[in-house]
């Protein structure tokens, strides 16, 4: 579904590459997660998948089509094959939850048009579904500064799915979280990834959650993939 080939990023003004020839192939079922310390180039491993970050080397593909080298309008289509779940949320705390949600569904840039209401009867409807789906039912209306950091990245989770992505990303999801409430997160992002058939790509520093969850563990040291298998071959000491 995803190919990556020779992916490397060098950040201007740095002298190493903070990612150095990485190839992967990524498949619909898959629920990845990309381990490696601070620095270790996850998070401009995942940019890169959702084309915020342009590779100085190398190119992504999404069912054969280039991610890297698509045009703004084409980026956009692609954009909207991916849902994105973030560390600190990035959630408008003053709204409610289901006008958090609904910024979801004409992306990032438009969220604007939605806070006038400007959506439509079957948009509204998935988004009250997608809503209770990640156990939110009785709290559509209230505010995000109101709630739970593990109710916050549930919302989160429904912005991230409501346009029906085939993908989902994120860069360390449950990092602010404690560790009861990171394991429910994962546990819901578990079963939405089976439900939906999704291939999802999530970057987290704690091996043990990795290894409980993952299909396939890749890790990452210094730009580089120094493992790509599954959970039970994953070896800390990597
Ligand atoms: P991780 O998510 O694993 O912590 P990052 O992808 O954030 O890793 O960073 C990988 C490397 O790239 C680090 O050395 C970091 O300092 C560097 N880096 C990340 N973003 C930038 C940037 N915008 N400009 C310059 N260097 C960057
Ligand atoms: P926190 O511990 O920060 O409250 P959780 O992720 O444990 O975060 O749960 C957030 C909220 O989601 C809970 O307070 C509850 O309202 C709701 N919730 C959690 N699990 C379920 C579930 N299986 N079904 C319905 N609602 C749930």
């Amino acid at each position: 579904m995803i190919e990556i080939r020779n992916l490397s990023v060098l950040y201007a003004g740095n002298t190493e590459e903070s990612l150095s020839d990485v190839n992967l192939s990524l498949q619909k079922g898959d629920f990845i997660c990309v381990l490696g310390k601070s620095g270790a180039g996850k998070s401009t491993f995942i940019r890169c998948i959702n084309g915020l970050q342009k590779p100085t080397g190398g190119e992504i593909l999404l069912d054969g089509k280039t991610i890297t080298h698509a045009k703004e309008e084409e980026l956009r289509k692609i954009r909207r094959e991916m849902g994105m779940i973030f560390q600190h949320f990035n959630l408008i705390p003053r709204l409610s939850v289901l006008q958090n949600v609904m910024t979801g569904t004409f992306g990032y840039r438009n969220s604007f048009k939605n806070l006038f209401g400007m959506f439509t009867a079957e948009e509204l409807k998935q988004a009250n579904s997608v809503i209770a789906e990640v156990g939110l039912a009785e709290m559509a209306n209230r505010r995000i500064e109101n709630l739970s950091g593990g109710q916050k990245q549930r919302v989160g989770i429904a912005r991230a799915l409501v346009q029906q992505p085939r993908v989902l990303l994120g860069d360390e999801p449950v990092a602010s979280l404690d560790p009861g409430t990171s394991d429910r997160i994962f546990t819901l992002l578990k079963e939405m990834h089976e439900r939906l058939g999704l291939l999802t790509i999530i970057n987290v520093h704690d091996i043990e959650l990795a290894k409980r969850y993952a299909t396939r563990i890749v890790a990452l040291k210094d730009g580089k993939v120094i493992f790509d298998g599954l959970p039970k071959d994953f070896k800390e000491s990597e």
